[in-house]
């Protein structure tokens, strides 16, 4: 029977960053399991925007400590999370000036930086936006986009430099748990031993965490993504680019190719995580040429190279679940990413490590983000409509 001090199940993002802080700055002794590959998950099909925009203090925190160490990940990590600065800017309808303004003060205050934009500023930035129909902007230069694979694989890397033990192709059966407390993780060769398991499996972690009478409502939701290509005579899209008025996010790619996505909520969409179509469909391929026309006219007809589709796994509330597992001692979930879960990554592997060991959180208090808060009725609830947003 192996024995670790944590087990972290699951090797996305999420698991692989709090494996990484649990080695490096922890000294413990980390098993990283996955059902298949590190990074092979929603995570590896991310498109891995980076923005500091939100509504909500602790989200805000958590995006400035992660994008730092996205800007520094070599410094701070080791490899590379293929980080591109490029700026971002989120265009809001007319009627959501002030949640826009209040939105930047929050950020302002809390060290990052960012203004509020008017259709000029907006002009300035890219003359090609139509602009009469928007209220306002919100430009953050520091942000941009990160590789999901590079980013969890980085981690996943540096954590085996710390000792930590990554085992792939491994899943994990059941949780054991003995007189109220974790106990370790059933795998299909026998079991690992730990006093702490952490479970980050995404989608998957409602069926871990179920068999021990623990319903955590999320729900496993499919999510499309186009590649776009300009033409050569037509220049790129320079920034990332959220807008809220017709609903969805262009992020820019390799050469003169740009990703586009929904903000939208599909709930009818609704599916397996282990059964889904993984393309994407011709309707919603049109349907974001004709958003990013309106908003871009200058980007009508532009090819399409492709598209795909992955997993969002998605709470009441649009905000993960995340910390200690009521009345299972040693047993912590991080999942319910709700589709933005990328850019926090980094600070919530940082800030679950210092909980798991020290039984305390440090300068981000993710209490708010506890199991117990949909019993509770303690949602986390935006101002904007789009709930990924925050
Ligand atoms: C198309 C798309 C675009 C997105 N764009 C953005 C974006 O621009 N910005 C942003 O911030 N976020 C974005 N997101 C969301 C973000 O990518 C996710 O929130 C994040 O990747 C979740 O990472 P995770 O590590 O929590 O989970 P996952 O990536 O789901 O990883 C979970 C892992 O657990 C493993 N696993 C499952 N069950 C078991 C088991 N029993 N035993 C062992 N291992 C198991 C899986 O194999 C998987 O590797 C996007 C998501 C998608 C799908």
């Amino acid at each position: 029977m192996a024995a670790a001090d944590v087990i972290v199940i699951g090797g996305g993002c999420t698991g692989a960053s709090a494996a990484f802080w649990l080695a490096s700055r922890h000294g413990q002794k980390v098993v990283l399991l996955d059902r298949g590959t590190v990074g092979g998950g929603p995570t590896g099909r991310s498109s891995g925007i980076v923005r500091m925009h939100y509504s909500y203090a602790p989200l805000v925190q958590l995006a400035l400590r992660s994008r730092e160490v996205f800007a520094n990940f070599d410094a701070v990590v080791g490899g590379s999370a293929d980080f591109k600065k490029t700026g971002f800017l989120l265009l809001a309808p007319r009627g959501q000036e002030g949640t826009v303004e209040a939105n930047v003060a929050l950020q302002r205050s809390l060290g990052g930086d960012t203004t509020v934009m008017d259709s000029k500023a907006i002009a300035d930035l890219d003359a090609r936006l139509r602009t009469d129909d928007v209220g306002a902007g919100a430009y953050e230069p520091d942000s941009g986009y990160a590789d999901g694979y590079a980013t969890a694989t980085a981690f996943a890397a540096a954590a085996r430099r710390h000792g930590a033990e990554v085992r792939e192709n491994t899943p994990a059966v059941r949780l054991v748990v003995e007189d109220s407390r974790i106990a370790g993780v059933e795998i299909p060769t026998g079991r690992i031993t730990a006093g702490a398991v952490l479970v980050a499996a995404g989608p998957w972690t409602r069926g871990l965490l179920s068999p021990l009478g623990i319903d955590l409502p999320i729900r496993t939701t499919r999510h499309q993504v186009v590649l776009f290509e300009v033409p050569e005579s037509v220049a790129p899209l320079g920034f990332v680019l959220v807008d809220l008025g017709t609903g969805f996010y262009l992020r820019p790619d390799v050469g003169c190719q740009f990703h586009g996505g929904s903000v939208e909520e599909y709930p009818d969409e609704e599916v397996s995580a282990d059964a889904f179509n993984e393309g994407a469909d011709f309707e919603f391929v049109e349907g974001m040429a004709r958003r990013m026309a309106h908003r871009m006219p200058a980007f009508e007809g532009v090819g399409v190279k492709g598209g795909y589709a992955s997993l969002y796994d998605v709470t009441p509330d649009w905000q993960p679940v995340l910390g200690q597992v009521p009345d299972r001692a040693g047993l912590f979930v991080a999942a319910g990413f709700s589709g933005h879960g990328f850019k926090l990554s980094p600070a919530i592997g940082e800030t679950l490590a210092g909980l798991i060991v020290t039984g305390r959180y440090g300068e981000i208090d993710l209490g708010p983000f506890r199991p117990s808060r949909f019993a509770e009725g303690a949602l986390i609830h935006s101002p904007y409509a789009h709930g990924i947003v925050g």
